[in-house]
């Protein structure tokens, strides 16, 4: 019998949907689960009648794949990774690759690159995005390792990507952790535009008294439009429009209003902190999740603060697709966004990653899970202007900020003298006005370090440092 052209390790949602993807892109394909009674389901069920077949052992496994071999670990993130490298390295020889496509922390695949390196295959630690859904019909795939490497899997892993009008939604990301580093980064702005929507439908309901069916026509609106279309706004729509089965009422409003935060969001603001890179409005998402997930603590306080009345103020209309919200929604996506790339250009310059920021907003346009139409805006600024500073800088997004931060300003400002919490909108205009301003008060801050501690100050008009007796 012939050998496969590819292996698949992990029947998860992700694995059963990316290994039908490879198979219906013409590459034979066996696979392996720990929990062997998974692989027969599977073979017997969505796997049956295709060129997949299953094997008990790595041995088996790795024996059935035409050489060199490619084989993709689609497995819980962590030691469960660790485990399976440690148990499949000693069957594997020169020029085989193997990726890891999970959720790795990008630190633990720099540590594996580099364990892995003195051994003669190759090792790619590649973000995978796009959920079930996009696995099965392409999803967006960010590979990092060596080139070469990444080489031996270019023809695969574009045909499994989703394909956009510039090509397939993967590229070769840097070395080392790289792709793993940009996935966490993905997944830091999907925090924060998942944040921002929700907030949105918030102020419609609490504000404005709408119910789930005309939310959902709001957001169907807002996917029509140059700046919001997108997979986040699309999905937002479908979830607001559905009914429990019980009842007819709205199922969002059955819905826990608990949020897990740990993984992905997490590593992208203890990067952010550590790289000196100023991203609030995935940190106010990441926040919002943890204030979640109080239940018990904010029921009780809810009965003992002062419950302040919602004021009415101006959301907008149905009719005007609800302009002022919009607008707000528009530049807290786009802080998500330009605080996202500035951590990956940061990363990029520690790292040495060399990271092409036109790229990867170009893979991001198709397959994954923060797809919209202003990646094409993203992609633009940065092909224009290969040092960009800052998203809000180019001409574009700067236009976009100067007509829309009244709105912003007034929709925050509403939902304050409401007692709404609105985290993201709110981190968003204060990141817009810091950014802005050129004149900040660290003059006083400085002036009280050395007044405490003489820790010293430059001025403005000398050159410096200089300290001053405050206390004398
Ligand atoms: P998952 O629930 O994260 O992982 C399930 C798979 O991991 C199963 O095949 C399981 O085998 C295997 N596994 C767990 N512990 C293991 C161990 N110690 N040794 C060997 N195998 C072990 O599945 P998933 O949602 O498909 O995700 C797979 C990976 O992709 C994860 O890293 C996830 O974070 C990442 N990811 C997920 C999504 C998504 O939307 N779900 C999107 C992008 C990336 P058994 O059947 O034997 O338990």
């Amino acid at each position: 019998m012939s050998k496969a052209h590819f292996g698949l390790i992990g029947l998860g949602v992700m694995g059963e949907n990316l290994v039908l993807n490879a198979e219906r892109n013409g590459f034979s394909s066996v696979v392996y689960n720990r929990t062997f009674s998974k692989t027969e389901s599977f073979l017997k069920g969505r796997g049956a009648g295709k060129s997949i077949i299953g094997a008990r052992s790595f041995k088996e496994f790795v024996d059935s794949l035409e050489r060199p071999r490619r084989i993709l670990m689609m497995i819980k993130a962590g030691s469960a990774t660790d485990a399976v490298i440690d148990e499949i390295s000693p069957y594997l020889e020169e020029g085989d690759l193997l990726i890891d496509g999970g959720n790795s922390e990008f630190r633990d695949t720099e540590r594996r690159v580099s364990q892995l390196e003195s051994r003669n295959f190759g090792y790619i630690g590649m973000g995978v995005s796009g959920g079930s859904k996009g696995a099965l019909e392409g999803p967006s795939m960010m590979p990092g390792g060596t080139k070469s490497s990444y080489e031996a899997i270019e023809s695969l892993v574009s045909k499994m990507a989703a394909q956009v009008e510039d090509g397939p939604c993967v590229t070769y990301i840097g070395p080392g952790g790289s792709g793993h580093f940009v996935k966490t980064v993905h997944n830091g702005i999907e925090y924060g535009i998942e944040q921002i929507l929700s907030e949105s439908y918030d102020l419609m309901k609490r504000v404005s008294g709408m119910k789930g069916e005309q939310m959902a026509n709001v957001m169907a609106q807002w996917n029509r439009t140059e700046e919001l279309t997108s997979y986040l706004v699309e999905i937002t729509e479908v979830c607001l429009r559905e009914k429990d089965t019980n009842d007819g009422e709205d199922l969002v409003e059955k819905i826990m209003d608990k949020a897990g935060q740990k993984g992905t969001g997490l590593w992208t603001v203890s990067s952010a902190l550590e790289l000196g890179i100023s991203v609030p409005t995935i940190y106010a998402s990441l926040n919002a999740r943890v204030m979640s997930s109080l239940k018990d603590q904010r029921v009780k306080a809810e009965s003992i603060i002062k419950n302040i009345p919602v004021i009415s103020f101006n959301l907008g209309t149905v009719d005007n697709g609800m302009e002022p919200l919009m607008d707000a929604v528009v530049l807290a996506t786009i802080c998500s966004y330009a605080q996202g790339m500035d951590l990956l250009k940061a990363a990029s310059e520690e790292f040495k990653y060399n990271l092409s920021m036109p790229s990867i907003a170009k893979i991001w346009k198709g397959g994954c899970i923060i797809r919209s139409s202003l990646l094409s805006r993203i992609q633009e600024a940065y092909n224009n202007n290969p040092d960009l500073l800052n998203l809000l800088l180019d001409p574009w997004f700067a236009d976009q900020v100067n007509r829309k931060l009244t709105n912003l300003s007034k929709v925050v400002s509403g939902a304050a003298q409401s007692g709404i919490p609105v985290p993201c909108l709110s981190s968003s205009l204060d990141y817009i006005n810091s950014y802005r301003t050129s004149r900040l008060p660290q003059n006083l801050v400085q002036a009280m370090r050395d007044c405490f501690g003489s820790h010293t100050y430059e001025r403005l008009d000398m050159k410096g440092p200089y300290h001053t007796d405050w206390l004398k």
